[in-house]
């Protein structure tokens, strides 16, 4: 029997997959909970990883592709397969690529939460180098690698395929601590840092990337947290700012609710159980989540619907821009806050509608966003669907569909 392999070579966690080369079925898979680069919880950002203790004697730049060679060869070695049936290897990175591999040459990467000193600088630019160890141990088989997210997009691209539609038309996105995307068309893996315009500047945010207004800042799961904190601070320290912000919501005909009528921000942030929340949360030493604004949502909390509102309409505008920019068709979305909340997806389905109104020009049949149809396979065949020989696309089609039919 032939094989691929699958290599998920993220910041936090590892994982190795074993799938039958003609069909994709998983026959095998392995996951070490703390990865190379795993950072302890609240740890500083230059405390140490796993990496750095790891064979000693290699200079630390060159540990990283070693980790992920000795990463591969146990888990063959474990499951008894010969390195000469493995026909192609996929690895799966959380970060940015300057080289896929698709070229015969080595995988390079840096991420937001991988060390620079993993790295090597060259021409100003620090890269990590994946692949070099294990493209000595495996000459002439593809060893290819991508964006965590474009990994998954492409994945749903093979099962969108089946229903009919073209790969280069669907797109993943990603709502979890962060927001990003992907799919076959790799350029717009950083989607989550597109500009916000029209935001109140007594609510507006600052992203993670120093950049003001970013999507990511308000309308992942931690922006979802810091956005509803800052709209209670401003209704409980600020009146008079809390009252602009209404005033201006109110005038550009966002206090609607889910049935269109105008409601007041004011008396809904009296009525609204989010202040409470968030002070038992704090006595209790627990951190106030994305997760609790949508507990306060589903039990008709009307604030908590407003924030929502305004994060799916965010999500939205961006979903709608790039549609517009690729010729998108189907949008899937995946990742913790995704995935978990349908009702959500739903919300940003209707304000997608609202923007790419009926017969529009570019994209007259609109854009369809549902949540991701892989399930739990979206993990499993992410980094796997870089592997896959096009030769079997229908059969892979065909596993990943039973796979998420019996996950989901
Ligand atoms: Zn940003």
């Amino acid at each position: 029997m032939k094989y691929v392999v699958g290599v998920d070579f993220s910041a936090s966690q590892n994982a190795c997959m074993l799938a039958e080369y003609e069909t994709g079925r998983i026959l095998r898979k392995k996951e070490v909970l703390r990865g190379a680069f795993y950072k302890e919880p609240n740890s500083p950002d230059d405390s140490p990883r796993p990496l750095d203790c790891y064979c000693p004697g290699l200079p630390v730049e060159d540990r990283a592709h070693a980790y992920l060679a000795g990463l591969v060869q146990g888990f063959l070695n474990d499951a008894g397969i010969k390195k000469s049936d493995v026909m192609a290897v996929g690895i799966s990175l959380a970060g940015k690529l300057f080289s896929d591999g698709r070229d015969g040459k080595d995988v390079l990467f840096m991420g937001a939460n991988t060390p620079k000193r993993f790295g090597k600088t060259e021409s100003g630019r620090t890269s990590i180098n994946a692949t070099r160890t294990l493209r000595k141990e495996f000459r002439g088989i593809p060893i290819i690698g991508g964006n965590d997210c474009n990994c998954t997009g492409i994945a749903q691209s093979i099962l969108y395929e089946t229903r009919g539609i073209g790969p280069k038309k669907t797109f993943y996105l990603t709502i979890s601590t962060g927001i990003g995307g992907g799919g076959p068309k790799e350029d717009a893996d950083e989607i989550g840092h597109m500009v916000i315009g029209n935001v109140h500047p007594a609510v507006s945010l600052k992203c993670g990337c120093g950049v003001q207004d970013c999507l990511e800042a308000y309308a992942s799961g931690t922006g979802i947290s810091n956005f509803a904190k800052k709209i209670i601070w401003l209704y409980r320290m600020n009146p008079r700012k809390f009252a602009g912000y209404a005033s201006y919501e109110r005038e550009v005909g966002r206090l609607l609710d889910k049935n269109g009528r105008p409601f007041n921000l004011k008396e809904a942030a009296v009525k609204s159980m989010l202040a409470g929340m968030i002070n038992e949360k704090q006595r209790k030493g627990e951190a106030f989540t994305a997760k609790d604004v949508f507990k306060a949502m589903y039990k008709k909390d009307l604030l908590a619907y407003h924030i929502l509102n305004t994060t799916a309409r965010m999500t939205a505008e961006v979903i709608a821009s790039t549609a517009q920019i690729h010729d998108l068709e189907r949008v899937g979305i995946g990742g913790g806050v995704g995935a978990n909340n349908p009702k959500y997806v739903g919300m940003i389905q209707k304000h997608v509608n609202r923007i790419l109104i009926k017969g529009n020009k570019m994209l007259p049949k609109g854009v369809i966003v549902e949540v991701c149809p892989l399930g739990k396979a979206a993990n499993d065949y992410g980094a796997l669907s870089l592997a896959m020989p096009e030769k079997y696309r229908a059969q892979w089609a065909k596993t990943m569909l039973k796979a998420t039919g019996k996950k989901r």
